[in-house]
């Protein structure tokens, strides 16, 4: 009896230690991939930091930024 009751205490605290946390490859569907922690061993993503549009769009604009001058002289900012 005793040895069951220890046994199971044993097996809820390891897994309270280790969370069901692996190795998770992430594809993006640009093709990217890489590597995390998640509960799931794949994922799929639509957008990732190499192709979201908020980190591309800024790339574009600090490339052009001669042209942020020019709309400024012709709008008066
Ligand atoms: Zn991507």
């Amino acid at each position: 009896m005793h040895g069951c009751v220890r046994a199971g205490k044993r097996y809820n605290m390891r897994e309270g230690i280790h969370p069901d946390y692996k190795e998770c490859k992430v594809t993006c569907a640009c093709g990217n991939s890489f590597v995390t922690k998640s509960i799931n061993s794949e994922m799929r993503l639509d957008v990732c930091s190499a192709c979201h549009p908020f980190f591309t769009g800024q790339q574009k604009f600090i490339n052009r930024g001669g042209r942020v001058e020019k709309f400024k002289n012709k709008y008066n900012l």
